[in-house]
């Protein structure tokens, strides 16, 4: 699937942008919040059910099977199988890929609210998702187009997965940075923020057993042999913070109290460095 790159300023330029978007305040909103960097608008409704999973759990870089196996002749990207639930859920949808790869989509259907997450909770049964493929209603806030009675997202819900300690480096680094999200959707139904653990864990690995505020070496090895540092969330969550590598550092203990105590402007500048450079 192509995403168009979502311009910075409405720049009155592009025929699309023009029809879909008609609050630019509240769409920017929505861009900013959700880490959105590029859109397809008007899907899902005609691409396959297949696709539209693999698109929300491996994000953009999800390639279309283009089968003809089926007597329908249903290709990824030209299927039926969405037809019964545009109306009651996938009405004004469009495809969002974020900047950490990642994509989620965007409807605004019509009904009661309960009448949405039946439509939802059919659609997860009939193509057999898994239980991390999740949807939530969105603040009108974001709503940059009248139509619809609400706006909802369907998302893929990466906290769910069971954790892998066993990978490479570099595994480990393409998981974190699909798992890194903003904070906002994040958040578990006990209203805490969910850490995910592979940003945690990448966040250490990458550290390689060096505090990243004192730079000296952690100051002793834990019963795995591992070095042992702490992950800290630089902004933190509840200020805001996003749950993502380029928000996470590892700190030696005396430093992760120094910053929860202190949290000085010039430790927090350095280590937002260090996480945004990092990679
Ligand atoms: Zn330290
Ligand atoms: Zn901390």
């Amino acid at each position: 699937m192509d995403f168009d790159r979502i311009p910075k300023t409405h720049a009155g330029s592009h025929e699309d942008f023009d029809y879909y978007v008609r609050e630019e305040a509240k769409f920017y909103h929505f861009v900013d919040d959700f880490n959105l960097v590029g859109t397809h608008w008007g899907e899902p409704q005609l691409i396959s059910a297949g696709y539209f999973l693999r698109l929300l759990m491996e994000g953009s870089s999800a390639r279309a099977h283009y089968r003809q196996d089926t007597w329908w002749s249903e290709t990824d990207e030209h299927s039926e199988a969405f037809r019964k639930y545009y109306t009651p859920l996938l009405d004004h949808g469009a495809m969002w890929r974020q900047s950490n790869g990642g994509v989620i989509c965007s409807a605004m259907p019509y009904g009661e609210e309960e009448e949405i997450v039946a439509a939802f909770l059919e659609m997860v049964r009939e193509f057999q998702y898994p239980d991390s493929i999740k949807m939530q209603f969105l603040d009108d806030a974001y709503r940059f187009r009248p139509n619809g009675d609400c706006m909802i997202i369907i998302y893929y819900d990466a906290s769910q997965e069971e954790f892998d300690p066993n990978l490479s480096e570099r595994e480990l680094r393409q998981k974190a940075i699909r798992h890194s999200a903003p904070g906002r959707y994040r958040s578990s139904s006990s209203g805490s923020f969910v850490r995910d653990q592979y940003v945690k864990e990448y966040a250490k690995r990458r550290a390689h057993g060096v505090c990243q505020l004192c730079d000296q070496p952690a100051p002793f090895v834990d019963r795995n042999g591992r070095p042992y540092l702490e992950a800290h969330h630089v902004i933190w969550l509840d200020e805001g913070g996003d749950d993502s590598i380029d928000n996470v550092v590892a700190l030696c203990p005396n430093c992760h109290r120094k910053m929860h105590h202190l949290n000085l402007d010039e430790d927090v500048q350095k280590l937002l460095q260090v996480a945004r450079s990092a990679g």
